[in-house]
């Protein structure tokens, strides 16, 4: 479907309905991952905004992209999630905006600060755009009201590629006077990246840095274990499982980095989506899924569903499962619980002020 001008406002809470049916397959998948994890989780990479904080019309570069599926996604409807996925288990989650154009952030950060549930922490979501914004966000993180700090190559007027441009030194500075660690959705995967992260680990020497997505996006990069092994050397420096399904990921990243610098993070409300990546010939990596959301091509999706498992699930199954196996396949049978607590629970706790 084309997604350039003017389009009709997707049904999102159609989509949300759709996403909270489980199926039979999928509640018992749950099940068998749940009795292996802590009752107590912390997830550390959750986004969250009402109906109202987002503007479409400012949007129409993300409506092609499966990341605008959910943009409304308020506490309550994150409680719901909970319900649904971690059923009589306690998800704590650091909690931010929406990362794209068309949010109003500002808005966004007093909603979570008014509306957080106690145990729940909120990450600070700043833009580059002007110095006013620059500003805003020094003064919002001297308030020492957030547990983390975001921003985005996307989400000023003109997207930015170097890191220093979406996370302004000003900025920088400040979270490091006040110890709050950033979160780093990289444009281009870690791989191609470790220019940009040598020079904020040596400009920021104390900045506490999480890495999105353990850095990746779509597939396994060649010099994957060479990259992380580097990482290693930088202290401050650990990693979200955030979309992650890949278990090879995981675990490289568990073999260089050990089990105190690896997060548990689940995107939510993406984690929902039930998605299938393949490779187009024309188009490379791309997503299949169940639904027509506004983001598929349906002749594109016509042509290739044949490719879908039979059982396609939520990719927050995916997500965990990944992460189950990477654990077993790199800690012996003896440290796996430890494995599993760390990174489902502690570090989050430790890294986040839980
Ligand atoms: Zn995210």
């Amino acid at each position: 479907m084309a997604n350039q001008e003017a389009l009709p406002t997707p049904d999102f809470r159609a989509y949300f309905a759709h996403s909270m049916k489980p199926t039979e397959y999928e509640i018992k998948f749950r099940d068998a991952l749940n009795d292996q994890l802590p009752s107590n989780i912390v997830d550390v990479h959750v986004h969250a905004s009402e109906a109202d904080h987002f503007d479409i019309t400012q949007a129409q570069s993300i409506l092609d992209k499966s990341a605008s599926t959910f943009p409304e996604t308020t506490i309550e409807q994150s409680q719901q999630i909970d319900t649904l996925l971690h059923p009589h288990m306690n998800v704590r989650k650091l909690r931010f905006a929406h990362a794209f154009r068309g949010i109003n952030h500002r808005a966004v950060n007093s909603y979570l600060l008014e509306n957080s549930p106690e145990q729940d922490r909120v990450a600070l979501f700043g833009i580059s755009e002007n110095d006013e914004e620059i500003e805003y966000t020094r003064e919002e993180l001297r308030s020492g009201q957030y547990s983390g700090l975001k921003m985005y190559y996307c989400s000023s007027s003109e997207e930015k590629t170097a890191l220093y441009e979406y996370f302004p030194k000003p900025v920088l500075e400040v979270a490091e006077a006040v110890n709050v660690p950033i979160i780093l959705h990289l444009p281009k995967t870690v791989s191609r990246s470790m220019d940009e992260i040598r020079a904020i680990v040596e400009d920021f020497p104390n900045l506490r840095i999480m890495l999105a997505h353990i850095g990746v996006t779509w597939t396994y990069p060649a010099n994957f274990p060479a990259t992380m092994a580097e990482v290693a050397n930088y202290p401050n420096v650990f990693v979200d499982t955030s979309g992650v399904t890949n278990p090879s990921i995981v675990a490289t990243a568990l073999e260089q980095l050990g089990p105190e610098r690896v997060l548990y993070g689940s995107d939510e409300p993406l984690n929902l989506l039930r998605e299938f990546t393949y490779t187009n010939p024309e188009l490379g990596p791309r997503l299949l899924t169940d639904y027509p959301y506004h983001w598929v091509h349906q002749d594109e999706y016509e042509a290739n569903k044949h490719l879908l498992p039979e059982n396609l699930m939520y990719c927050e199954l995916q997500q965990v499962d990944a992460l189950l196996v990477a654990i077993r396949s790199v800690a012996s049978a003896r440290h796996a619980d430890a494995y599993i607590q760390s990174i489902f629970h502690d570090n989050g706790q430790r890294e986040f002020g839980f």
